[in-house]
């Protein structure tokens, strides 16, 4: 850390001391199963946190018929009544610096399978260094980091030199809709930061996600004369494999040049699948929803056209299913994948703020999955990034982050907030 001048050392000392009021947070907030729907509480928490450390809030709701018109927005089969995203504002102490924007998101996916975790994913414990739980990593940890860097500056003594915003939003994990109704309520900023659990690492692309939803019919027959019926749990595996036909093509086809060196840089997963009422009935009735990806530059109608082509071909091969098409709906994400040149300003600023605490510049990550940074890359300012600490099984079992690497990304965003927008004495 030999870089660091006499205010940057402060900073970081302030920092370190906050070490035990982050880490508490961040497990306050793993304590709140914020599952989609259920952010309420969660969002109290953090709300409570930023009015305590002096922020000023405001509640954004996520409005389908403002945000329903927007390019960005996803349309979704469950309502917003009630839910709502949570920002933190702090207005500058003197102008002429830049503006920040630091974003996390507070949603969480379910646990899954209790079984297969030690502790219960929502009672936060911790073991040598690294703090467990569902939403440990992805990315509560993170949101403590980004909010207490902020009064780290504080704390050692210093102003702002620009207005900084602190969100926390709901439906990363699904849609995108709670950052983009944020950034519609005009809470954007010269750049922007997301501690997503990536590592501490610059993301400069994402690719484009999509969700869809099969529905199949079939028809129903006592076991007993099974083979006059249809199954449509059964009939659902020839879709499926045409759409892993799909997802071959797709990673075979031309590549954006980011994902060349990628093994696999698409994926499609089949992420739920239900059907079916009774062993011994055959089921008229199968769902399965997947997740594709897509390449930056891909736009989202082509890949839906692709899909839909794909189950119709099946279809048409199919004697049943040609009688009776599967309905295809698209819902959830929607998103396009986007490329930013590593060299902009902000991202040498961070850059030169993870050196100096590390010695080494911060490598380039090239992410195969989607989060909020699209809202700011698409439709907002460009100049923005995840930078975040080193997490383990997040959407797994097990979820757990490094809490020495949660403290490197509170120092490394403090130190931004003193290069970026700049320290009043
Ligand atoms: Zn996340």
């Amino acid at each position: 850390m030999a870089d660091l001048d006499s205010k940057q050392r402060q900073i970081i000392e302030a920092t370190e001391k906050l070490e035990a009021d982050i880490i508490d947070f961040a497990s306050r907030l793993v304590a709140e199963p914020s599952t989609l729907g259920e952010e309420a509480s969660a969002l109290a928490v953090m709300e409570a946190e930023l009015e305590q450390l002096g922020f000023q809030t405001e509640n954004v709701a996520i409005d389908p018929q403002t945000l329903g018109d927007h390019p960005g927005f996803a349309p979704v089969p469950w309502e917003y009544e009630d839910r709502y995203n949570v920002v933190g504002y702090r207005p500058a102490d003197r102008e002429g610096g830049r503006s920040l924007v630091l974003n996390g998101h507070l949603d969480v996916v379910d646990p899954g399978c209790l079984d297969f975790w030690e502790n219960d994913p929502f009672s936060p414990v911790i073991k040598e260094e690294w703090l467990y739980g569902r939403g440990a990593g992805d990315m509560k940890s993170g949101i403590a980091a980004m909010i207490y860097a902020v009064r780290a500056v504080e704390l050692a003594g210093f102003g702002i030199q620009a207005p900084v915003t602190v969100q926390g939003v709901i439906e990363e994990e699904c849609s995108g809709n709670g950052a983009l109704a944020c950034l519609h309520a005009g809470y954007d900023a010269d750049a922007a930061l997301i501690p997503e659990p990536f590592g501490p690492t610059i993301l400069t692309h994402q690719v484009g996600v999509l969700w869809f939803k099969v529905t199949v019919r079939g028809a129903s027959r006592h076991v007993l004369s099974a083979s006059s019926g249809v199954n449509a749990i059964e009939t659902c595996f020839p879709i499926i494999a045409a759409l892993r036909s799909l997802e071959a093509e797709l990673n075979d086809g031309p590549r954006h040049e980011a994902y060349r060196q990628f093994e696999h840089p698409l994926n499609l997963n089949i992420g739920i699948f239900n059907g079916g009422s009774w062993p011994s009935s055959v089921p008229d009735e199968a769902a399965f929803q997947a997740r594709l990806s897509y390449f930056p530059g891909v736009r989202f109608n082509d890949i839906r056209q692709k899909i839909i082509q794909a189950v119709q071909k099946t279809s048409e091969n199919n004697p049943w299913l040609s009688q009776n098409p599967p309905i295809i709906e698209f819902y959830g994400f929607r998103s396009e994948g986007h490329a930013a040149d590593r060299n902009l300003p902000a991202f040498e600023t961070l850059n030169d703020c993870h050196r100096m605490l590390t010695g080494l510049d911060a490598e380039t990550y090239i992410s195969t999955c989607t989060t909020d940074l699209r809202a700011f890359q698409l439709f907002g300012q460009r100049q923005s990034t995840c930078y975040g600490p080193v997490a383990e099984n997040i959407h797994g079992a097990n979820e757990r982050v490094h809490i020495p690497s949660v403290m490197q990304v509170a120092k490394t965003y403090a130190l931004f907030l003193s290069r970026w927008c700049g320290l009043v004495e």
